[in-house]
């Protein structure tokens, strides 16, 4: 089976009202408007408003880097999957291994924020992956698997609805892109654990590949039969190396 790809822009915190209007109107301008692929720009909090408009009516979804797994209250500087709701998000990163690092996120979190967003009829694109010591150690495929069970622990009823995305921590930001083969080998240990939640559904969902993935690079990737599409972070802030990840996608 194949999936219609989806290619993920993680803007991480850059921007500026200025620059992202920009950036928005470079893709809207050099994509097709009917692209072979789901395109989504998670893009930071403030600048949901400003991106929401930008992209209204065309093929450019919108989505959060993050969102509470709390419905509402005294929990400040939170922002709760209905409030993204608001802003026509559709997508929400939870579980970035940068949460993880910086904020302490466990696994139960990461599967808490993933149940939040699926509650308000968000997709959650739930990442997971290993660091250098953990690869070095031979635990890859141990870390992996136990990041996804806890979501899959407390998502298994609608696991069709979510998205995984494998993204080695040695590979975000550094220039260090796992082969084809490398990440091919752990996208199809991470589809076998999704079919054992649910063979009906496993199939069907999208597994991304992240980790320093670029216009030159994302062809060899998206080729891999286990890897549905890209979560891409520095390429995605430049629109010629986007665009061309988005082309590659088909
Ligand atoms: C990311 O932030 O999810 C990511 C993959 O970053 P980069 O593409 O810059 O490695």
């Amino acid at each position: 089976m194949t999936n219609r790809k989806l290619i993920a822009g993680n803007w991480k915190m850059n921007g500026s009202l200025a620059a992202n209007e920009v950036l928005v109107k470079a893709l809207l301008q050099g994509a097709d408007s009917a692209p072979a692929c789901d395109v989504v720009l998670c893009v930071p909090a403030p600048y949901l408003g400003q991106v929401q408009a930008l992209v209204a009516d065309s093929h450019l979804a919108l989505g959060s880097q993050d969102v509470s797994a709390q419905t509402h209250g005294a929990y400040t500087g939170e922002k709760s999957a209905t409030m993204l709701k608001d802003f026509g998000v559709r997508y929400a990163i939870v579980g970035h291994s940068e949460r993880r690092q910086y904020h302490g996120e466990t696994d139960e979190t990461v599967a808490a924020k993933a149940a939040a967003a699926l509650g308000a009829g968000i997709t959650p694109i739930v990442c997971v992956g290993e660091t250098l010591a953990e690869r070095d150690a031979g635990q890859t495929e141990e870390v992996v698997k136990r990041q996804l069970a806890a979501v899959i622990h407390v998502n298994g009823h609608c696991i069709s609805e979510i998205v995984v995305a494998y993204e080695p921590v040695w590979a975000i930001g550094t220039g260090k892109t796992a082969s084809p083969g490398q990440a091919q080998a752990v996208h199809a240990l991470l589809r076998t654990q999704l079919h054992h939640a649910s063979s009906e559904h496993a199939p069907g969902i999208r597994i991304l590949y992240g980790g320093s993935m670029n216009a030159a690079n994302a062809a060899e990737l998206l080729a891999q039969p286990d890897i549905d599409g890209g979560l891409i972070g520095g390429a995605s802030l430049k629109a010629p190396d986007f665009l061309q990840i988005i082309a590659a996608a088909r």
